[in-house]
């Protein structure tokens, strides 16, 4: 089920919330502690949906600052008024929750831990079992990706005593425990009703967990992809993903799992998961993980792309094939020259590529002993800066100029990382996607090179991934229609 939390602050802001979010509420939260005195009889009787009040303490994180009785009081009146559930707080009086119950009202005890010092799940979830509780609820802080196991941990106790349960890892650190409680037996998530409406720090707006990610769809059997990375902000995957798992009818779902330890990661959250994709800063982190990586990741060694087979971790890297498919769309790279910007993780995966398919690599890398190191293990020239414009003096130029740093990507749009006067005649490749339209790539364009979006080496490499992951190859112009 999807709880919607209505936070108001005005009686106007908390119906309109409960108007916009109605077809993806199962039931709605009145966060009582938030909405400002609100005529209870009339925001109840806005939704025909079953109501839970909420009036949530400022010593438990919410916004009431007022006397327990008073609280208590609040909540009676909402539970006299209809609300289906009302929510209490483990740590509130025990004569509150006793009347409370006493009252025949169906209870929510909930906890919410403050993040600081570890969770003992099996002590917590002793701590919480209650006859009073209709149905029990765990929130915390994920400090790390690695803290949505307590979550987890926590609904498949409950699951086992067949206790209703909620668990939630907040921050975006916590993101897929709001995505995933079906796989894990719990009985319900919260979701904002819409963007910054949240009631807690990374709820997700309820249209999203119902049209993107099909949260309702998801059972112990849905196969759990996702992409691993920190920050994962400015991550497309989630929006190209899901909807392709959608197209193709796979009971699958694409979460964004973001990663600060990957050692943490890879022992407590990885088992669950049936592949993902790996991106900044864990490409070549992951590698000591896997069971086998294939021949042309090793020799970039980077790993976009890990997938479990048989219980074995296996790691590829797509972004090697997805660029050079990409330049090859306009121009074979066979026996021309290619100038390539970077010696990271793209640079690498481009100029192996490209080297083995036929083009003649010149590497430039603003810290020239990266580059040259570079250069010295792929057996290909390295051109310093002096160099670079001293050539384009003389008017040398080079078939196709790749940019593989992440210069001109946002916020910086407006730099780019080499020269306009090497850029004509050349065929211009830009790595960078966001934005798709580079300053390099205007440069390019004013100087009447052809140009190739860092976009179709997204789209390509995303395609080979899903293709691993689900089985069926997305044809490019549907992953382009769906991310429009
Ligand atoms: P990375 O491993 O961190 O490498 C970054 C590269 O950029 C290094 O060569 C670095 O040079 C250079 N650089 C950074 N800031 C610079 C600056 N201010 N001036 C000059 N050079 C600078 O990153 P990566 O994984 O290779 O990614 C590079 C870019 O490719 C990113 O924009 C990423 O989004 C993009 N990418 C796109 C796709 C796609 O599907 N289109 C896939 C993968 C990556 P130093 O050695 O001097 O630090």
């Amino acid at each position: 089920m999807i709880i919607v939390s209505i936070t108001g602050p005005g009686m106007k802001d908390a119906l309109g919330q409960i108007a916009a979010s109605s077809q993806y509420a199962d039931m709605f939260e009145l966060r009582l502690d938030m909405i400002q005195e609100p005529p209870l009889g009339m925001l109840m009787a806005a939704t025909g949906k079953p109501i839970i009040a909420t009036c949530r303490p400022d010593w438990e994180g919410g916004e009431f600052r007022e006397t327990e009785s008073e609280r208590a009081e609040i909540l009676h009146a909402a539970a006299e008024l209809g609300a289906a559930y009302v929510d209490i707080e483990l740590n509130a009086d025990a004569g509150i929750i006793r009347r409370l119950h006493g009252d025949g009202r169906r209870l929510i005890l909930s906890y919410h831990h403050n993040g600081k010092g570890k969770l003992d799940i099996a002590r917590m979830y002793r701590r919480m079992k209650s006859p009073h509780a209709h149905v029990l609820k765990l929130a915390y802080t994920a400090e790390d990706c690695a803290d949505i196991k307590y979550a987890f941990e926590f609904l498949q106790l409950a699951k086992q005593d067949k206790q209703r349960a909620i668990a939630i890892a907040m921050g975006e650190f916590g993101e897929p425990t709001r995505i995933l409680y079906k796989k894990f037996g719990g009985w319900a998530t919260y979701a904002s009703a819409g963007i910054g409406l949240s009631a807690a720090a990374g709820q997700i707006p309820a249209a999203e967990l119902r049209e993107l990610y099909r949260s309702e769809r998801i059972s112990g059997k849905t196969k759990v992809f996702g992409v691993v990375g920190n920050p994962l902000k400015q991550s497309k995957g989630i929006y190209l993903h899901n909807p392709l798992y959608q197209k193709a009818k796979k009971d699958a779902v694409y979460c964004r799992f973001q990663v600060r330890d990957l050692n943490s990661y890879m022992k407590r959250v990885a088992p669950v998961l049936n592949g993902f994709s790996v991106t900044i800063p864990h490409k070549q982190s992951i590698i000591k993980y896997l069971d086998r990586i294939d021949p042309t990741a090793k020799a970039i060694g980077a790993v976009n792309t890990v997938m479990r087979k048989a219980g074995r971790l296996y790691g590829t890297n797509t972004d090697a094939p997805g660029a050079l498919d990409a330049i090859e769309n306009v121009l074979k790279v066979k026996g021309k020259s290619m100038l390539i910007a970077g010696a990271g993780g793209a640079a690498r995966a481009i100029a192996y590529e490209a080297k083995q398919r036929g083009a003649k690599i010149f590497l430039t890398n603003r810290t020239e002993s990266t580059g040259r190191k570079l250069a010295t293990e792929f057996n290909v020239d390295f051109v310093s800066k002096t160099e670079l414009l001293r050539a384009a003096r003389k008017g040398v130029r080079y078939d196709i100029i790749v940019n593989a740093t992440s210069v001109g990507m946002t916020p910086h749009v407006n730099a780019s990382p080499l020269p306009k006067s090497i850029l004509k005649k050349a065929i211009v490749f830009d790595a960078v996607y966001n934005p798709p339209m580079t300053k390099l790539l205007r440069d390019a364009k004013n100087a009447g090179a052809m140009i190739v979006q860092g976009t179709e080496m997204y789209f390509n490499q995303a395609a080979l991934q899903f293709e691993l992951y689900a089985g069926v190859k997305p044809g490019i112009s549907t992953m382009r229609k769906i991310l429009s």
